[in-house]
C-alpha cells in the first residue's frame, strides 16, 4: 500500500513519523509546496557576533505539556536535552487604555488591579453562582466567557488572552475547538473557580514532586525548528519539496494527484496536512461532503514582526514582561508581543541582543499595499517601523526613542 501526505508542516512530519514507525510496510511519500519543510514552525539563527547566537522563532516557540503530543515526540526523537522550560503564565500584561496592565494572577492583586471596574470584578466573583450549561453543543468563547465571568471580563481580561492564543475574535471562537477544557471544568464542577480549586486540592494529594511533573510549558533550545530537522532527518519515506497538490481526483486504484511540478501520482490512501481551507479545495471532488465542513472553518492571516534590541538599550521595567495581549477595542494593527528574550529565561544571558516578537494581524489592505504597522512597543516610546509586504523593511524615524531595532524578521503564515 502506498499513502500519499499532502502538507509537510509538523502535522504532515509528524504523520509521516507515526506511520513509518507504527506500520513499516506502507509506502508513503510526503508533499510540500514550500521550498522548505516545518509550515508555521519557523526558527532563525541568527550569529550576531557574540559567542551565543540568537534564536528567533517566527511561529510556535512554547508548547504545553497538558497536551502529550509535543512532550511526547520530543522524547521519542531523543531530543529530551533540547528541552527547557517555558514561561509561565507570570509577567503577562493586557493593553488597556493605551497602558499595559498585569494580568493579576491572584485574589490581592486581582482586587486592586484596575483591569476591571468594581462592576466588573463583582460579576466575575460572581460565577461559582452562575448555573452551569449541561448540554453538549458548541457555543463561542465570547458566549461562554460573558455567560459564566461577565461581559467586562470577555472584553478587557479573558478574551484578549485566550482570544489571543489564536489571534481571532473571541465571537467567532468555537470554545469547543479551542479551549474545550473549560467546558469540561464547567461540566464537571459546575463552574471555573470550583473546579479550580478542586483541581489544585487533588495535585496538593496526588504529590508528585515538581522533578515528576513535567514543566506546564517547555520550548527548545535550538528553537522549535530543532524538532522541524529531528524529524525530516529520521523519515525514511519519498519526501518532495516544492511538490503542491494542485487537484486529487478519484481513480479505480485509489487516487491520482496533480502536482504543481507537472508530475501525476497515485497513491492508494491520503493523509491531509495542510490547513482547513486548502483542504476543502482538494477534497471537493473526491470527498464533497468533508470538503463542504473544512470549508466552514475561518481561517485569519498573521504575520510575526521579530526585532532585536541591544540589552543595555531596554528599560529595566520592560525585563520581568513576558508579553502583552491586545484587545480589539484597544485599536491597534497587532495582537499581541512577546518578549522573546523574557519568556525563554536563558536567552538574555545568551546574547547581547534583546528580542521581542509582535503578532500582527494581516488584512487585505496589508497585502495589497505598503502600510504602517506599530511595531507594538510604541507605548514605550520606541521606534515606529512599517511592514512593508513580504520581508521587505524600513525603519522611520525614531523621535524620541528609547531602544532602537537593531535587526528585524518577518515571517507570514497564510
Ligand atoms: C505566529 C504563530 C505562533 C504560534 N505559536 C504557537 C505556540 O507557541 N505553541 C503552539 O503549540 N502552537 C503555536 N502556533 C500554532 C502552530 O504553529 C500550528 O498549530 C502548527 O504549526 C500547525 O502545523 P500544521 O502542520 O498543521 O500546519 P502548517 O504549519 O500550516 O503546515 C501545512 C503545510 O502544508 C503545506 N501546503 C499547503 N497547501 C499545500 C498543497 N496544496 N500541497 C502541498 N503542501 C501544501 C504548507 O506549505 C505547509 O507547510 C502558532 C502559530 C502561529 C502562526
Amino acid at each position: 500500500m502506498n499513502i500519499a501526505i499532502i502538507g509537510g508542516g509538523i502535522t504532515g512530519l509528524s504523520a509521516a513519523y507515526a506511520l513509518q514507525t507504527t506500520h513499516p510496510e506502507i509506502d508513503y511519500c510526503l508533499l510540500e509546496s514550500d521550498a522548505r519543510w516545518g509550515g508555521k514552525m519557523v526558527t532563525a539563527t541568527v550569529q550576531n557576533g557574540a559567542a551565543h547566537p540568537l534564536i528567533i522563532d517566527g511561529g510556535p516557540d512554547t508548547f504545553v505539556t497538558r497536551k502529550r503530543e509535543v512532550w511526547e515526540l520530543v522524547h521519542a526523537l531523543g531530543l529530551a536535552e533540547e528541552i527547557t522550560p517555558g514561561s509561565e503564565t507570570r509577567g503577562i500584561y493586557v493593553l488597556h487604555g493605551g497602558k499595559p496592565i498585569k494580568v493579576p494572577l491572584n485574589p490581592v492583586a486581582f482586587i486592586s488591579s484596575p483591569i476591571l471596574s468594581l462592576r466588573g470584578k463583582l460579576r466575575m466573583a460572581a460565577e461559582p453562582f452562575v448555573p452551569a450549561r449541561r448540554d453538549d453543543a458548541d457555543e463561542s468563547l465570547g458566549e461562554f466567557v460573558s455567560r459564566r465571568l461577565g461581559r467586562e471580563a470577555l472584553e478587557r481580561f479573558v478574551g484578549p488572552i485566550l482570544g489571543g492564543i489564536y489571534n481571532t475574535d473571541p465571537n467567532h471562537q468555537s470554545i469547543l475547538v479551542t479551549s474545550p477544557i473549560m467546558r469540561q471544568m464547567e461540566a464537571e464542577y459546575g463552574g471555573l473557580f470550583r473546579a479550580t480549586f478542586a483541581r489544585l486540592r487533588q495535585a496538593q494529594q496526588a504529590k508528585t514532586s515538581p522533578q515528576e511533573r513535567p514543566p506546564r510549558f517547555i520550548g527548545l533550545k535550538g528553537g522549535a525548528g530543532v524538532l522541524v530537522k529531528a524529524l525530516v532527518a529520521r523519515l525514511t519515506g519519498d519526501l518532495h519539496l516544492n511538490a503542491g497538490v494542485e487537484w486529487i481526483a478519484a481513480d479505480a486504484a485509489g487516487y491520482r494527484l496533480s502536482l504543481t511540478n507537472g508530475s501525476i501520482i497515485h497513491a492508494e490512501g491520503l493523509i491531509l496536512a495542510t490547513p482547513a481551507n486548502v483542504a476543502a479545495r482538494l477534497l471537493a471532488e473526491v470527498a464533497p461532503q468533508a470538503a463542504a465542513d473544512l470549508a466552514k472553518i475561518k481561517h485569519v492571516n498573521i504575520g510575526t514582526i521579530s526585532i532585536a534590541f541591544d540589552k543595555a538599550a531596554i528599560p529595566p521595567e520592560l525585563l520581568t514582561m513576558q508579553g502583552v495581549m491586545i484587545p480589539r477595542r484597544e485599536r491597534r494593527r497587532i495582537d499581541a508581543v512577546t518578549f522573546t528574550s523574557n519568556k525563554d529565561p536563558t536567552a538574555p544571558r545568551k546574547t547581547n541582543f534583546w528580542c521581542a516578537c509582535s503578532l500582527a494581524v494581516a488584512t487585505p489592505t496589508w497585502r495589497a499595499s505598503r502600510t504602517r504597522i506599530c511595531c507594538g512597543l510604541c507605548w514605550m516610546n520606541c521606534a515606529p517601523c512599517w511592514a512593508w509586504r513580504r520581508n521587505r523593511w524600513s525603519i522611520g524615524p525614531s523621535a524620541g526613542a528609547r531602544a532602537t531595532p537593531r535587526r528585524r524578521w518577518v515571517t507570514w503564515s497564510w
